[in-house]
Parts: structure tokens; sequence; C-alpha cells
């Protein structure tokens, strides 16, 4: 093998027996300088030669076929984002009917209480109301004891 004098830069030829794997320490005979060798280890010489390799990045064609794994992957994930939608659809539509419910409800009782408040001055012009009134008001107390009896 071919060893250089890091100093004069002198070329010798020693034979490779001669350096041991750890290496060794050398004198220069043209210079005198001394100094410890070692034998360039593979992954020095990798160091030393990168090697060029072209990497070729394909490029991705938009028309190019998606993989069917990835295809599979993707129409999954959709799945489950379109069925987690639709629950959050269902449960918003859900509160949105209890509430359109209570709201009438209360809507209801304002108007009874209304029509109550003023059932004299409303009978004077529509005669008969406040029989209408009390059948109402019966009803709604059947009503009321016939839930009452279903839930018991
Ligand atoms: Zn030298």
């Amino acid at each position: 093998m071919i060893i250089s004098c890091q100093k004069c830069a002198k070329k010798f030829n020693v034979d490779d027996n001669l350096i041991p794997h750890d290496g060794r320490n050398l004198q220069c005979s043209s210079c005198g300088h001394k100094w410890f060798f070692r034998k360039k280890t593979n992954v020095e010489k990798f160091k030393e030669k990168p090697i060029k390799k072209q990497i070729n990045i394909k490029k991705i064609n938009p028309d190019e076929q998606v993989p069917p794994v990835i295809d599979s992957i993707i129409k999954e994930a959709e799945k489950i984002h379109d069925k987690n939608l639709g629950d959050v659809i269902q449960k918003n539509n859900k509160i949105s009917i209890l509430n359109l419910f209570f709201l009438l409800l209360i809507t209801f009782v304002a108007v009874i209480i209304i029509l109550d408040t003023f059932k004299i001055q409303i009978n004077n012009s529509i005669p008969g109301f406040n029989v209408l009134l009390d059948n109402f008001y019966e009803s709604v107390t059947d009503f009321y004891l016939f839930s009452k009896d279903l839930i018991k």
C-alpha cells in the first residue's frame, strides 16, 4: 500500500503486513516526521467517496391510479368521517326536535294563560268561549290523569 507522509507528502510503498489493523507509529525517512498511521476503514473510505447514486424520485402523476391499498385506506377514513358527521347531525337533530317541542309547549301554555286572563272579554265577543276553555281544561286534566296512570 502507498502511504504519504503527513508533513512532506512523500510517498512510500509499504507492505500491508507491516501495518497492523489497529495502526502503528511511522516515521518518514525523508523528513523524520513521526505520526500514528491507521489503515483506513471501510467507513472512512465510504466517507471519502460518497456514492453518487442518482435517486430518481418518481413524480406523481395525478392521472395515475392510486394503489389499491392506499385507496382502501382513504375510503375507510372517509367512511369513518361520514359516520361521525352523521352521528353529530343526528344528535343535533334530536336536540333541535326537543327544543322545538319545549318551545311549542311553552308557547301553548303562554297562549292558554293569556286566553284565561282575557276569557271574560273574549267570551263577550265570542259567545261560548268560556265553555270551550272549560272543556279544554277538562281534556287537559283527563290527559294528565291518563298519563299519570300510564306511567304508573
Ligand atoms: Zn516526511
